[in-house]
């Protein structure tokens, strides 16, 4: 939808709009911000979907800004444009932040090609990813609590493969689909297809292989295997490809990483208006496929190393062979060690799960756990769906673990509440969560809970390398300077060379992201180390 009061502006921007999305999108157009609400809520009560409001800044009535940060009450995921004379880039910026609008063009914008279109396409292909359209497509039916359908349910999203879930408990057409296949009701998930076909508790592996995701390698060699699809393996495969190195990137859940499962990441280079980890992954999956990488959904279980080829065996038994491999596994969340709460991680205690659970939680109290950038991004996340958000943080308060913007935006979220030197002591249930007991500033007390988001640190996930490959005391790769102990090279490493600087102990296997010791645990400098590791590859490939 444009917006502009100014009737030749708003003609062009249409026919501009009509030309180019007219073949798939409605254009619609209003000539004030109230007349764009009014037809917004009538939309609203059709339940049609709204992708896109392009709207000029200066308006008689209701400004651009203001206009934007109404219609967001009623489409939170239409993507906002403002339209502003290029006077008016200074209130354009501060809009990015109260009115959170997306992007913000200068007028004019000719030409369209080059000015308009590539970034509308841009939003339009980020809400496209985001947009479930009711569809008799693939459906999910479980139980919310529990473990196995919240795996499903996570693979599925972070894959970006549309479906519809049904909560055995809240739907009765959920009973109706499994009697009408004969599905036994206390076997799930269940996951049915558009063409009546069903799987029961699916491994990933198989749910993989029946939504068409690669689990098996095209060839038997590569130049360049990367372990891990978050923002290090991801910045490698794109590199990797481009330069010409035949690379295969092996990632079990969903290209993305830890990134994936964040809800907003604001401090990348270049997205002024934040971007999400989900959108990221996506981005960079096709910006590496496009360039010739392959993906396989599989996990990384064994390495070995046989002469100048080094091997990496999969979850299925199957190997791939290389000369270089990438290591980039990052890190797993580290677990809460409460009584109770191994037996209901899934059944409302959840870790790194912000965007899958938040719309089940809408209007329910979550309580979140950790006071760094994650989960204060977590309980920012929630509060949008949460009736109200509890912060449980063990120390006297934020400032000392979190960054200031997310400080500043939590004091502004009403809905939130910080509970300082509080610690979880216990977690109980017997189907699920359903309270805790804390000690806090006034002692212990025991109090009503259904939902529990832990974010208190990672551990890496390195356990199945093999002994060569070099790490500290508590499981972060070494690479290159720091190999060495008191001056010196291990034995291990029988090169007469020095180790590339992001290269392990074992030649041609190198080490990015968070993995690697010493690192810092951001998304830039993960993608930096990704870039970088195949400069090295290249120098380690040109030494055969
Ligand atoms: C909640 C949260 C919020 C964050 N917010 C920000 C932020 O705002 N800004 C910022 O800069 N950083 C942020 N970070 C940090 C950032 O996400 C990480 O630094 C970054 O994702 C590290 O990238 P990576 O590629 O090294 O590892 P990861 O992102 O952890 O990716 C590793 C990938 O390897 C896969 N993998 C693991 N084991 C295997 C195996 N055996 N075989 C194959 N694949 C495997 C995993 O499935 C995963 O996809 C946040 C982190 C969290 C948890």
């Amino acid at each position: 939808m444009a917006v502009d009061d100014d009737l030749s502006v708003l003609e062009a921007v249409v026919q501009d709009l009509r030309r180019h999305y007219g073949a798939t999108y409605r254009v619609m157009r209003a000539a004030s911000g109230q007349a764009a609400l009014d037809i917004l809520a009538q939309l609203k009560t059709r339940q049609e979907p709204v992708a896109l409001l392009l709207s000029d800044q200066r308006m008689p009535g209701l400004s651009g800004v203001d206009f934007l940060g109404r219609a967001r009450e009623l489409y939170p995921d239409a993507r906002r444009v403002l339209l502003t004379a290029y006077a008016d880039t200074e209130a354009a910026i501060r809009a990015i932040n109260t009115a959170r609008i997306h992007y913000y063009l200068n007028k004019p914008w000719d030409p369209p090609e080059e000015k308009l279109y590539p970034v509308l396409t841009d939003l339009l292909e980020d809400w496209k990813a985001g947009y479930q359209p009711p569809f008799e497509g693939l459906r999910v039916i479980g139980h919310r609590w529990s473990l196995q359908d919240h795996k499903v349910r996570t693979f599925l999203s972070r894959n970006h493969v549309p479906y519809r879930w049904l909560d055995i408990a809240a739907n009765e057409d959920a009973l109706k689909l499994l009697t009408e296949r004969q599905l036994d009701p206390d076997r799930l998930p269940v996951v049915i297809f558009s063409d009546g076909s069903a799987l029961v508790d699916p491994e990933p592996e198989v749910l993989a292989l029946r939504v068409g995701l690669s689990t098996q390698a095209t060839q038997e060699f590569y130049d360049l295997v990367v372990v891990g699809g978050g923002p290090a393996g991801l910045a490698a495969a794109v590199y990797g490809a481009s330069e010409g190195l035949r690379t295969l990137v092996i990632e079990p859940e969903a290209p993305g990483g830890q990134a994936g499962s964040t809800s907003r990441i604001e401090n990348y280079l270049g997205f002024p208006s934040g971007v999400s980890g989900a959108d990221l992954g996506r981005r960079a999956h096709i910006q590496a496929t496009r360039l010739g990488a392959e993906f396989l959904t599989q996990r990384a279980t064994g390495m070995r190393i046989d002469g100048q080829y080094r091997f990496v065996q999969l979850a299925d038994g199957r190997e791939v062979s290389s000369h270089v491999v990438l290591l980039a596994p990052g890190v797993q969340y580290r677990k809460l060690e409460i009584p109770g709460a191994g037996r209901l991680t899934g059944r409302g205690i959840y870790y790194g799960a912000a965007l899958v659970e938040a719309v089940a939680c809408k209007d329910e109290e979550v309580f979140v756990v950790g006071g760094a950038n994650s989960a204060g991004q977590a309980a920012l996340h929630f509060a949008k769906f949460a009736s109200k958000v509890t912060m449980l943080v063990r120390g006297p308060g934020l400032s000392a673990t979190m960054s200031k913007y997310l400080i500043d935006e939590i004091e502004r979220t009403s809905n939130i509440v910080l509970e300082p030197r509080t610690q979880v002591l216990e977690a109980f249930g017997e189907e699920r969560l359903e309270a805790l007991r804390l000690s806090g500033e006034a002692g212990e007390s025991r109090i009503a809970a259904s939902s529990l988001f832990v974010f208190i640190g990672a551990a890496p996930g390195t356990a199945w390398l093999p002994a060569s490959i070099l790490r500290d005391e508590n499981g972060f790769l070494l690479a290159g300077p720091d190999l060495r102990v008191d001056g010196k090279l291990p034995g291990v490493w029988r090169e007469p060379r020095e180790p590339f600087l992001l290269e392990s102990s074992v030649p041609g296997v190198f080490v990015a992201g968070d993995v690697r010791h010493g690192s810092v645990k951001r998304v830039a400098s993960a993608v930096g180390e990704g870039s970088i590791a195949v400069q090295f590859a290249h120098q380690y490939l040109a030494g055969f």
